[in-house]
């Protein structure tokens, strides 16, 4: 019987029948037209049109789902009043004498491919949103129906190419088992909303939905991202039996999920906090146990524009997640642009190593005003929560940072800002900690160095496992060579906590490394002070830390670095039992 291997999204196990979800999708071809004023007036019943269904859909959303389900609808009118895009439409309609259906296309697709080519998951799943209100805007062209998942009967496993925002929302929670499907990572919508749910799925399965019945009994396991079409008897009964395992499991994690990270023998105890890009992920983080933000990343707010963010902007983006987490820590870290983020409006250009050039930090010399804008924006987002009687715990990073000099220069510029705002007397929140992120290797290497200057390191595994083992995080081809377990980049996260403790200062993780299990020994053994993940691993890892005992994992962590291969710290590491 077939078993299909894709991407765990969301997890948990379930199993039933299938069914099998193909939604109308609008196509279009290149023919011209004769009457622009016509199909432009078409084109805008149509735009009309699918702007009162979004509406619909935001209501519904809000009211099954949440508020945060409900923003992605309200994103979608955004993108369908985007002026760029609208102009851009007309300008093929009236200009170019192209039929509205391909004008719609050739405007929204090459946005949603500029955002695919970015490096953060968050903003290429983005893309998605973007073609589904070009499919929207085609379908009402069409006069077709709304698609809709309302004529599931009975909970079943639904299986697609693609799931739209548009077409989750019409999921009856009850009718959902799980979701499998061809397409998206795990951070698409499917797998976005899978999570909000609580539903199992698992994305990018190499199969062919057409040859999927419709109601063939399925296992679906989003914990190990395999797909299984008409499982045996036996396979059927391990199923029911993992499943309610996980069940029993998960329900304990969540539960315990605002119990203290302390080790079993109360030896050390370690905080746990969220990673986030949004205002969105900030409410998920707190539901999960979140202790505090350990990396907001503030890219959102520059990428997808044409011009700068305003400070009036980012203050008002800033202060909503201030508010949301309170008194607990947030650690900001700067504007991260540059690699294979191209933010065109700071005067980017093409450069052949990307990753190596002006990203990040390096912005500093060229363009500090952005930093300055920055610092004043988090400052005064801070000091508004303070004078509204939030005790506000801001904490700045530093993305990719090489060199002392760049430290110091930034502290000058957040020194300088800070006593201008006073000067205006603006509120200002009391005491901000000024940090680092370790992801490059020089930082690592000269750790000694970079503390006395700062407050705290948090280490970015993603890039520091990029650019020690020269290995780029993009690149498919090389990503099996891409391993945070090499031991090359374990020594330099030891050297790191060790500088870090010897200068008194406090240090934590934010790389994907923080929200895998079988690190959670070694990290608590090299003495890592805060664990940073995406909010929805926060109660797995709360409970693993609950159950090593300190020493135990100081000998983990002492012979994971006496490997010379990932794979062997991996088998290491796999083999150790919590006690
Ligand atoms: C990292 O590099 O580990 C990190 C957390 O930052 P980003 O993934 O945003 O580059
Ligand atoms: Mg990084």
């Amino acid at each position: 019987m077939p078993r299909f291997q894709g991407l765990p999204a969301s997890p948990g196990i379930a199993f039933g029948p299938a069914f099998v979800y193909k939604p109308y999708h609008a196509t279009y071809d290149e023919a011209k037209i004769e009457n622009p004023q016509i199909e432009w007036a078409l084109l805008e019943a149509a735009i009309q049109k699918a702007g009162i269904q979004l509406k619909a859909l935001q209501e519904r959303a809000r009211k099954t789902a949440g508020e945060e389900e409900a923003a992605i609808f309200e994103a979608h009118q955004m993108f369908l009043e985007d002026e760029e895009l609208l102009k851009k439409a007309r300008h093929l309609v009236f200009e170019q004498k192209m039929n509205p259906k391909a004008a719609i296309h050739h405007s929204f697709e090459p946005y949603a491919e500029a955002l695919l080519s970015l490096d953060d998951e968050y903003f290429r799943a983005r893309a998605q949103d973007v073609r589904d209100v070009a499919q929207r805007i085609m379908r009402c062209l069409d006069g077709a129906e709304e698609t809709s998942l309302d004529l599931l009967t009975e909970p079943c496993i639904v299986v697609a190419e693609d799931l739209t925002p548009s077409d989750t929302v019409q999921f009856e929670r009850d009718k959902i088992l799980g979701i499998a499907t061809v397409k998206g990572g795990p951070t698409s919508h499917s797998a976005i909303l899978a999570r909000a749910m609580g539903v199992p799925a698992v994305v990018n399965l190499p199969l062919n939905i057409d040859q999927i019945q419709n109601n063939i009994l399925c296992i679906l396991d989003g914990s190990e991202g395999i797909f299984n079409v008409g499982p045996t008897l036996k396979e059927l009964e391990i199923a029911r039996q993992k499943k309610q395992d996980w069940e029993t499991q998960r329900a304990i994690e969540v539960g315990q999920a605002f119990l203290p990270a302390v080790t079993r023998d109360r030896k050390r105890q370690v905080e746990v906090v969220a990673n986030i890009g949004n205002i969105q992920d900030a409410e998920q983080a707190l539901q999960f146990g979140a202790e505090g933000v350990g990396l907001f990343r503030t890219e959102f707010l520059y990428l997808q524009r044409s011009t700068m963010p305003t400070i009036k902007e980012q203050v008002t983006a800033y202060q909503r997640v201030f508010e949301i987490m309170g008194n607990k820590p947030v650690v900001v870290r700067t504007l991260d642009i540059g690699g294979d983020k191209d933010v065109p409006y700071l005067g980017m250009t093409q450069e052949p190593n990307p990753f190596l050039g002006w990203r990040a930090i390096r912005m500093i010399r060229d363009r500090p005003d952005v930093l300055e804008n920055q610092f004043t924006a988090l400052l005064e987002a801070a000091g508004r929560v303070v004078a509204n009687g939030i005790e506000c715990d801001l904490r700045i990073m530093l993305p990719m940072v090489s060199s002392t000099a760049e430290v110091e220069r930034a502290r000058e510029i957040f020194n300088q800002t800070y006593e201008e705002l006073q000067r205006q007397n603006i509120p200002l929140p009391k005491a901000v900690q000024f940090g680092i992120m370790i992801e490059v290797p020089s930082a690592a290497i000269l750790a000694d160095r970079f503390a006395p200057l700062v407050d705290f390191f948090s280490i970015g595994t993603n890039d520091l496992t990029q650019y020690t083992l020269a290995v780029d995080r993009t690149n498919e081809r090389v990503a099996i060579l891409a391993s945070p377990y090499h031991p090359a980049v374990l020594r330099l996260i030891k050297m790191t906590i060790d500088a870090a403790h010897a200068n008194g200062i406090w240090v934590g993780l934010c790389g994907e490394l923080a929200g895998d299990p079988i690190a959670v020994p070694l990290l608590l053994g090299m003495g890592l002070d805060e664990f940073s993940m995406a909010p929805s691993s926060i109660p797995t890892i709360k409970n693993l830390i609950r159950q090593w005992s300190l020493p135990v994992c100081e000998q983990i962590a002492h012979e994971a670095l006496s490997f010379s291969l990932a794979a062997e710290v991996i088998e290491f590491l796999k083999n150790q039992k919590t006690q």
